[in-house]
């Protein structure tokens, strides 16, 4: 499918014909951002979802991912972990596809084969699947349904909570997890980057469910939202059944809520020790980063280096303290919305 094929949307709207819709009136709004860049052609539905589409024909599989812009990032006080905790209960059931009903969603991506994951972080919850490519449509629907129809229940949050809990648990025990969990809460006295996105145990253990359902209606929205399909499909064919199957959600009657927490400047060099058993030694260096976006995005000011023992100086990304004891890579290769830490 050639670029050309959507520069006048309102005129040719091939994806139209082949369509089964029951309500256009969210589908006649989609348009033609821009495209093809490196392959990747960019679409707006009328509720607001950002639609990516990157057609490669070289393997009979497709991966739809759903990006939402919610992470740790968006939690406060009191409901710390709850992007990553909802992260498990988008798998749990949602109106169309569930246990009761003999679908459930888990199941179903198991039985076609696919190969489904999902992760949450600081700045985004994100949901993938790469199946066979018959099941593109599939994938879209299940993913349509649990934006805006997830099921959430008292059972499947207990039953969940072992899971989660196992996480954490893993985590507090981890030494490079505890290291930079410590750093980023010292580097970060005011932005919610402080808390790790595993959460508070007291909070994830102890948040209402209303609390939850309440998160859920403020982030999961089309217009929080960024589709991306890649794989073996035909662009028009693929927009209309993201059409069909996303077109007819609703865009958030809210404005979803932006952070607008900035971190003051650091007026001095904050320094933690944490001590266990064991013989273990560690290092953790953090410095300030810079935002992804706006102007030099991937400049750092400076290259920070460490005068290690024995008089020679080392790039941080390389950084080897003791021979055999370790290596550390920094964390400015993520690109942040806000300010973040390069940290190794
Ligand atoms: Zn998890």
């Amino acid at each position: 499918m050639t670029n050309t094929l959507f520069r006048n949307p309102e005129k040719t709207r091939p994806w139209s014909r082949s369509g089964d819709y029951k309500d256009m009136s969210n589908a006649k709004k989609t348009r033609f951002v821009r495209g093809p860049i490196n392959g990747i052609s960019e679409f707006k539905l009328g509720n607001g979802l950002k639609v990516l589409l990157v057609p490669d024909h070289s393997a009979a599989v497709v991966t739809t991912m759903v990006i939402y812009k919610v992470g740790s990032r968006n939690e406060g006080p009191g409901n710390t972990g709850s992007a990553h905790f909802f992260e498990h209960l988008m798998f749990k059931g949602s109106r169309r596809f569930h246990e009761g009903k003999g679908n459930n969603l888990d199941a179903l991506l198991k039985q076609i084969g696919a190969d489904y994951n999902a992760y949450t972080w600081n700045d985004e919850t994100v949901y993938h699947e790469m199946v066979s490519s018959e099941y593109l449509e599939l994938c879209l629907a299940l993913e349509a349904d649990r934006m805006r129809h997830l099921r959430v229940t008292r059972e499947d949050r207990d039953s969940e909570m072992t899971v989660v809990r196992n996480e954490m648990e893993q985590g507090e025990n981890h030494p490079s997890q505890v290291m930079s969990k410590k750093l980023w809460a010292a580097a970060f006295t005011q932005h919610p980057y402080h808390h790790d996105t595993i959460g508070s145990r007291t909070e994830v253990e102890n948040v209402p469910l209303a609390n939850m359902k309440a998160f859920y209606d403020l982030y999961y929205w089309p217009n929080n939202a960024t589709l991306v399909v890649a794989g073996d499909f035909e662009t028009a064919e693929a927009l209309a059944k993201i059409e069909k199957h996303f077109g007819r959600l609703p865009r958030s009657p809210h404005k979803i809520p932006r952070v607008y927490t900035v971190e003051p400047v650091q007026e001095g060099e904050n320094r933690f020790e944490i001590r266990r058993a064991g013989n273990l030694y560690r290092l953790s260096l953090g410095y300030h980063g810079p935002r992804a976006t706006g102007s030099r995005q991937q400049q750092l000011p400076f290259q920070p280096t460490l005068q290690a023992p024995g008089g020679r100086r080392h790039r941080l990304q390389h950084l080897r303290l003791y021979p055999g004891h370790g290596r550390s890579r920094p964390d400015h290769t993520r690109h942040r919305p806000d300010p973040g830490s390069l940290s190794g």
